[in-house]
């Protein structure tokens, strides 16, 4: 845990939110700014800055926030469709800093991004 870092604080219970789903490795909750119908956000509990600083051995963990994403797809019946981005840096417009893989689905989206 980083102590200055938002996301392990709502991991520790810290600070509150919607937590959606939890397990030894891995913790997703509700973003507090939703931009579609769903949007979790699912995160490793280790404090990762960013996908630049992931090295071998977070592989297992980067698939497993994939593979959540998927269960909690399927859960919210999101079969026509969902997103799963990770921005990354400033470019990428990344403003918690504390890798998360977000969850957006419910609505069409267009394609690229912005
Ligand atoms: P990023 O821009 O880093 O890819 O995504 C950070 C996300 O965290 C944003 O979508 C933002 O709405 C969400 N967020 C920021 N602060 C909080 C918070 O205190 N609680 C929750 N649940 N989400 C947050
Ligand atoms: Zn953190």
């Amino acid at each position: 845990m980083s102590a200055d870092c938002l996301f392990c604080k709502i991991a520790a219970k810290q600070i509150p939110a919607k937590i959606v789903y939890e397990d030894p490795d891995v913790f997703a909750f509700e973003d507090i700014g939703p931009q579609a119908p769903t949007h979790l956000l699912i995160c490793p509990r280790k404090h990762i800055v960013s996908l630049e600083d992931v090295t071998d051995e977070d592989e297992l963990m980067l698939g497993h926030l994939q593979t959540v994403a998927a269960k909690l797809a399927r859960q919210r019946d999101l079969q026509q469709g969902f997103r799963t981005v990770i921005n990354t840096g400033q470019n990428a417009g990344q403003s918690v800093l504390h890798l998360h893989l977000h969850l957006l689905g419910g609505r069409s989206m267009r394609w690229p991004p912005g």
